[in-house]
């Protein structure tokens, strides 16, 4: 049934979009029955399917027992013990976890967190951030200038904060012929250290990135040596690295935060998505003990907040989906579904000739459209390409998520797949099936 008259606000105004009524496993289901088979787990989301028991019974008893506390008087058990597993599992020195609503929440605070650092530490003139072109970090107006992605930005940017903005490391569209990746990563992460020579050497608070990049780019990790070289050059020059796991992380590339493969733990971590896996609102920020003890021992309070942040209800949610991921061993698990997923998809596509890459971690793909294998180019961004192929695919029934290609001509359309940590082999294989006759369907008019 679609809604003919509604006040609220969508995000495509002249969309008639059809109501979800029910969750079902790896499946919503619309008001007249149909079942979409949710391959993007909405954007990164929607971990354990739409009807987890545990988490819902969290939900309930919580809101039983209490619904709210200000966190300017009280703290709660769920957010305690929620920050006390996520740390257990953190990479590094992570030591405190701050907790938001969500992922635009938790890199504004990030951003803000390792200003008030710096100047907590003496060094008050170090005031630049440096993050990555094509790259996403949220819609407020401190994420949304740290993201490199320039439609969202080009209607805002008058009002966006000055950062820096270097080379995303994506070697399929990016490498250099000849170049190995590890030669290619170095090359692009050694373009952090010559930005901030040009800033000034003692000048920049913080490099953000998100170890796999999700929302601009297509699920593109990046290559072998590249974070810890970014590492590196971070710690020589007293630059704090915030990593944005807000997409990538808690499970959803096969390790629990997606900067265990890299081998690198960041100053700071920002997570929200899969955190509450669409159950509840919430994500947090993760810092460094070295962070928290500096403002501890200084002003003693971080000057950020927001009225929800560690809602208890939440954090129950979040509590209750870390401990499925966990308990039920699900992370191992996204591995070998993932490494089953990403075979489908090759023998599926790998001969397509529009299709150019095949990339990703665990249950976390994109695949990447071009008119041109060989010269890699991609379609012309007015076909629309990547929203037909979104439509096609809801048409089919399957939810995944577009991207469409950057205006400059260099990047082409994306799909980017992340479908429920659940999901069976079968489920993956009909979700492949589904979107090669929207692929297709699209390329047939193409
Ligand atoms: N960072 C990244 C990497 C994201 O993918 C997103 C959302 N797609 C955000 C931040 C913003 O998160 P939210 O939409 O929850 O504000």
């Amino acid at each position: 049934m679609s809604q003919t008259q509604s006040h609220v606000f969508p995000r495509h105004c002249n969309a008639s979009l059809p109501t979800a009524v029910g969750g079902d496993g790896c499946y919503l289901i619309d008001a007249d029955g149909k079942r979409y088979f949710d391959g993007s787990g909405g954007a990164a989301v929607s971990c354990l399917g739409h009807s987890n028991a545990r988490v819902r019974d969290a939900i309930k008893a919580q809101v039983d027992q209490l619904a709210f506390a200000h966190t300017g008087f009280f703290t709660s058990d769920p957010a305690e013990q929620l920050a006390d597993l996520l740390i257990e599992n953190a990479p590094g020195e992570l030591d405190r976890v701050y907790f938001v609503s969500g992922g635009s929440e938790a890199v504004e605070s990030a951003i803000k967190l390792a200003r008030q650092y710096h100047v907590e530490n003496g060094e008050p003139q170090r005031r630049h951030l440096i993050a990555r072109r094509q790259s996403y970090h949220g819609n407020t107006i401190g994420a949304l200038s740290a993201g490199g992605n320039a439609w969202r930005r080009q209607q805002f940017a008058p009002l966006l904060l000055d950062m820096s903005h270097i080379a995303p490391c994506y070697e399929y569209a990016e490498a250099a012929e000849g170049e190995t990746p590890e030669a290619y990563g170095q090359r692009v992460a050694n373009e952090l250290e010559a930005e901030i020579q040009r800033l000034g050497e003692d000048s920049v608070i913080a490099f953000i990135a998100e170890p796999v990049v999700g929302a601009t780019l297509g699920a593109v990790p990046s290559v072998p040596g590249y974070f810890k070289r970014v590492r590196e050059i971070c710690d020589r020059y007293g630059v704090l690295l915030i990593l944005d796991e807000v997409m990538c992380g808690m499970g959803r590339t096969g390790h629990l935060f997606a900067c265990d493969a890299d081998d690198v733990a960041p100053d700071i971590l920002c997570i929200a998505k899969g955190l509450g896996a669409g159950y509840q609102p919430i994500g947090a920020m993760l810092c460094s003990r070295a962070i928290y003890d500096t403002i501890a021992q200084g002003t003693g309070f971080f000057q950020h907040g927001h009225t929800y942040i560690g809602h208890p209800v939440a954090a129950a949610a979040g509590l209750a989906v870390v401990s499925e991921l966990l308990e039920r061993d699900l992370v191992p698990q996204v591995q070998a579904r993932g490494a089953y997923l990403h075979s489908a998809l090759t023998a599926r596509f790998a001969q397509h000739a529009h299709i150019g890459d095949i990339r990703g971690r665990g249950l976390f793909r994109g695949l990447e459209f071009v008119a041109d294998r060989q010269t890699k180019t991609p379609f012309d961004p007015a076909l629309g390409l990547a929203g037909k192929l979104t439509k096609a695919a809801f048409a089919e029934g399957l939810i995944c998520y577009p991207m469409p290609g950057t205006r400059d001509g260099r990047h082409g359309d994306h799909v980017l797949l992340a479908p429920p940590f659940i999901a069976t082999e079968t489920e993956l294989d009909e979700m492949v099936d589904r979107l090669s006759r929207a692929v297709d369907t699209v390329m047939a008019g193409v």
